[in-house]
């Protein structure tokens, strides 16, 4: 755990108890702080009392002596409306802060020579992956690593030793920041999600920018969407050196990173009117879990991370085609046959969809569930790669209305839909793929994407297909 200190004595209002909430309020105490907890699940209150903590009603208690509130990234800072305790903090002038921030005041506690470096990642698509490959690309270089934040253990509850931290952080943890600085920032793509907790495609965008807060930044943006380009111009035009990252075709003349014919590569200028040169990097096809087109953008940004900690070229190289890549992510799950079946869960939105669609010449394509403004309508032109579609959840009608011609189903749960997909892909007789990629939240029939993934899983190997790990 990582203490934070700064708050000696003060008494902090924290709601939200959940995972970081109690984690952060944990931090606080061990760095001398009076946190004050509460959380509207009496469960929850429960949990928080057991483990000795002061919980206090906050819908009465008395704001003026708090020194801040420290807010679950769940409860709205803005919208749909302001959260009750945000409108306590605001009118009793107190800041509202979240884990990343107190992550952020630990660090910069320490004496200046003994600040870790610190690698943060956000964007819309590709943030666990791309945090989790810095993390192994570093690791095998010989670094001691700490991987966490949005993805696997939060942030406040990894070890405070010496190493690096590479942390994903989401634009609602963004939101709730006002010093971070990390060392390193990465900012994938953006997209249009999350829109109605932000109130508009142009504060997402602000949360994410967040990120870039600090001159002293390394700063690394991905280019290949309109609002990635318009921040590279803004941070440009503010004179912060800033590289840009892009694989949407090879470049020609111009210096940058890019991917061409499979290859990641870059151009550089050795001095300021030499002609551009072409490098190669890795050929990307040899990785073992890095396919497609997006994957290549995660793998240009962890090389350009890893080479900017003065890791060598053939180590950081080796990284990426190492990688074991992480669950749920186009995870090649099991085979049966002819037919490989792949979970991409994690596709909670078309733009994500989109990567595992395009990865593959055609599929028997599993889709649905609660689904998220415009649908798949963005997806029009892959359509023709589906051969057929399996759709599940409350979205299948509306997706099956917007597939129209293509060929589709309503299977309603996941376990008719793997069947289904499978036999219609072993009907072929042909290399075929079946793959889960729902373009849409997973809230409706489980708990979460993983939860999702798993059910797929499980139904797959209920067919008798053989698990990729096995073979
Ligand atoms: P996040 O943590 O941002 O949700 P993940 O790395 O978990 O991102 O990937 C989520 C989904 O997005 C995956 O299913 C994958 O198909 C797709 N994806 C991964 N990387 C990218 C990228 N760079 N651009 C667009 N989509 C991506």
């Amino acid at each position: 755990m990582i203490p934070v200190p700064g708050f000696e004595g003060r008494r902090i209002a924290v709601f939200g108890l959940g995972r970081s909430g109690l984690t952060a309020a944990r931090a606080l105490k061990a760095g001398g702080a009076l946190p004050v907890l509460w959380d509207d699940s009496v469960s929850s209150r429960m949990q928080a009392e057991a483990e000795g903590f002061d919980v206090e009603d906050l819908t009465t208690a008395d704001w003026s002596d708090f020194a801040a509130l420290v807010l679950s990234p769940g409860a709205p800072l803005t919208h749909p409306k302001p959260h009750w305790t945000v409108d306590k903090a605001r009118e009793a002038g107190i800041e509202i802060i979240g884990d990343i921030e107190l992550f952020a005041r630990a660090i910069a506690a320490l004496p200046e020579g003994e600040r870790p470096n610190v690698i943060a990642v956000t964007g819309t698509n590709g943030k666990s992956t791309t945090t989790a490959l810095i993390g192994w690309v570093l690791k095998q270089a010989g670094m001691t690593v700490h991987i966490g934040g949005n993805i696997g253990i939060g942030v406040l509850a990894l070890p405070a030793s010496d190493g690096v931290y590479v942390i994903e952080v989401s634009s609602y943890q963004l939101d709730l920041t006002n010093t971070f600085a990390p060392t390193i920032a990465v900012l994938t793509n953006i997209s249009p999600d999350h829109l109605d907790r932000h109130g508009g495609m142009e504060r997402y965008v602000a949360a994410k920018e967040k990120i870039f807060r600090s001159r002293s930044t390394h700063k690394y943006v991905g280019i290949d969407d309109p609002e990635g380009r318009a921040v590279l111009e803004r941070l440009r035009a503010s004179r912060q050196a800033v590289d840009e990252v892009s694989v949407a075709g090879p470049l020609e003349g111009v210096t940058g990173m890019y991917l061409h014919e499979g290859w990641l590569a870059y151009n550089i200028r050795r001095t300021r009117n030499a002609p551009v040169e072409r490098c190669k990097i890795v050929d990307l096809s040899k990785a073992r879990s890095l396919p497609g087109r997006h994957n290549a953008q995660n793998a240009a940004f962890a090389y350009a991370v890893a080479r900017a900690l003065g890791i060598p070229h053939d180590t950081a190289v080796e990284g990426l085609l190492t990688f074991p890549g992480l669950a749920h992510r186009m995870e090649h799950v099991a085979t049966l046959g002819r037919v490989r079946f792949i979970n991409d869960s994690k596709a909670t939105n078309a733009d994500a969809a989109r990567q595992a669609l395009s990865s593959y010449e055609r599929s028997f394509w599993i889709a649905g569930g609660r689904a998220k403004a415009g649908g798949v309508d963005d997806l029009e032109d892959l359509f023709p790669r589906v051969a057929e579609a399996f759709l599940i959840g409350e979205a299948a009608g509306p997706f099956a209305a917007r597939l129209g011609d293509i060929p589709h189903r309503i299977c309603g749960d996941m376990a008719t839909a793997v069947k289904a997909a499978a036999e219609a892909a072993a009907a072929t007789g042909r290399d075929e793929v079946v793959l889960l990629s729902p373009a849409a939240a997973s809230f409706d029939q489980y708990p979460d994407f993983e939860a999702r993934g798993e059910a797929f899983r499980a139904a797959v190997l209920a067919l008798g297909a053989v698990p990729a790990s096995a073979s």
